[in-house]
């Protein structure tokens, strides 16, 4: 159903539309794309597809790498379903409905005087789309988006409607915060967020070994810390955002529009295509990428954490034990010395917080993340798997948007609450009304109540 593609935009393949990702590597030719503006028509979509036994998959920005978001039944794409609804300024929550991007979020929540508490390296991803991966960015006191779900509406399998709150179906609401898309159609969220706030961020190079050394300190130090360290090279490019009360001071304009997209962007493209095209250049070529100087500005939060990805990329991410991280990139290191690979991409290293909810890559655990790219088009069999290979000797957990090549019975071992997480979908979705081949492979196919 999904395949390997070279093309998100919706074409025609054969007589029927499909749909892409961003990145591109997965294509599905669903029976119907719907496009709902409201829950009540969401919900009616559902019921109509439980009557003619089609599948639903409800879609976001189709920013996973993986095909968890491909169907050939029903594809629902929300991007028509994104407004506030409901913002309660005294505990600091708003209610969304889940179609939301969060760059509009983001700037919806600041017109309120909130933020998110911690956000990814972009804001281009729907809420409930980000929210069902574990979307996290870095901070070893913060955990990641899902966390902040304190309440959720969710479309199930025969087209109702289940509040799900602390005190109403929490059961439900602890596992579908990451959710897969495995247990409904997540209709709306309700989100605790925090005091808007800026952030005074630095960015520059550093030696990768002096910045393993001190990694501890660094994670401690600042409140979000992440490094990217540079293949062929013993550099990082390390960015350090501290929490601030002092005026902005944003980048100007024009350096805004070099740093983002001339050179993170457009030039890396340059730099990734003639890798492409020869890699035995990109050792020389990795060398121009620490040359990026020093930056060092304030401003609002979500414009800090976040920046635009212009050049597409396919990724493999693992969550590992946090004190695992030194030990783990060094292992990184050493694989794309002595397999002579050549990797035109930084390798990105982030840590969050602990939480508590089943199919987080961060339950029960301080986290540290390693992930790995290839510039789109790249083969990336060699390498991820040689990561994978690593990341599994400490238990390591894939980012489930992000390409891996785990299975059900080798992720179950890995998650200390896999069956409390199974026994909601069970309960939910015995049929697999919302199950897809990358949710049989990674979950395994939906088990009736009683049967298993
Ligand atoms: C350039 C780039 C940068 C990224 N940076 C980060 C990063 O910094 N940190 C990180 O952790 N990840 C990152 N990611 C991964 C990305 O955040 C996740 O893959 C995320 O799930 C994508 O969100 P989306 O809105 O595009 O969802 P999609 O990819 O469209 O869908 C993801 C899953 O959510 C489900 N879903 C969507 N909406 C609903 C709904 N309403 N109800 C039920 N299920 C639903 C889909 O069915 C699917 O299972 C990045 C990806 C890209 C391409």
């Amino acid at each position: 159903m999904c395949a390997a593609a070279t093309s998100r935009a919706t074409t025609r393949l054969g007589a029927r539309a499909s749909w892409t990702n961003w990145g591109r590597n997965q294509v599905c030719a669903p029976a119907e794309i719907r496009r709902p503006t409201t829950e009540a028509e969401l919900a009616d979509l559902v019921k109509h597809a439980a009557a003619n036994g089609q599948r639903v998959k409800a879609v976001g920005a189709g920013h996973s790498f993986t095909s968890i978001a491909c169907t050939d039944g029903v594809l629902v794409d929300l991007e028509g379903y994104g407004r506030v609804l409901e913002h309660d300024a005294v505990a600091g929550r708003v209610t969304v409905e889940a179609g939301i991007p969060l760059h509009r979020l983001s700037d919806e929540l600041d017109a309120r005087g909130l933020a998110l508490e911690n956000m990814g390296d972009i804001d281009r991803q729907s809420v409930s789309g980000a929210t069902q991966t574990a979307t996290h960015g870095t901070g070893l006191r913060f955990r990641n988006l899902s966390s902040q779900i304190v309440g959720l509406r969710l479309v199930t399998a025969d087209g109702s409607v289940l509040a799900c709150s602390e005190s109403e179906h929490a059961e439900v609401l602890h596992a579908a915060r990451v959710g897969l898309g495995a247990l409904g159609v997540v209709s709306t969220v309700t989100l605790q967020c925090v005091p808007a706030f800026r952030l005074h961020a630095v960015e520059e190079p550093a030696p990768v070994d002096e910045v393993l050394a001190d990694l501890d300190e660094l994670f401690s130090a600042n409140d979000h810390y992440e490094f990217y360290w540079v293949p062929h090279t013993r550099w990082a490019l390390t960015k350090r955002n501290r929490r601030t009360d002092e005026p902005a001071r944003p980048r100007p304009r024009a350096r805004e529009w070099i740093d983002d997209m001339a050179l993170n962007n457009y030039a890396f493209g340059v730099l990734c295509r003639a890798g492409r095209w020869r890699p035995s250049l990109i050792p020389r070529l990795a060398k121009i990428i620490p040359n990026a100087g020093r930056l060092d500005y304030v401003d609002r939060s979500d414009r800090v954490f976040t920046s635009p990805r212009k050049v597409r990329f396919w990724e493999m991410e693992y969550g590992i034990p946090r004190e695992a991280l030194p030990e783990a990139l060094n292992r990184v290191r050493r694989l794309v010395d002595e397999v002579g690979m050549q990797i035109s991409f930084p390798v990105e290293v982030r840590v969050v917080a602990a939480d508590d909810i089943p199919l987080s890559t961060a339950q029960g655990r301080e986290t540290g993340y390693i992930a790995v790219h290839v510039y789109r088009g790249t083969p990336y069999d060699a390498y991820f798997t040689g990561v994978e290979r690593i990341m599994d000797s400490y238990g390591g957990r894939p980012h489930w948007g992000k390409l891996h090549f785990q299975r059900a019975e080798t992720l179950a071992p890995r998650y200390p609450r896999w069956d409390d997480f199974q026994r909601v979908r069970a309960r939910l979705d015995p049929e697999g009304r919302f199950a897809n081949p990358y949710l049989d492979r990674v979950l395994g196919p939906p088990v009736p109540p009683g049967s298993g």
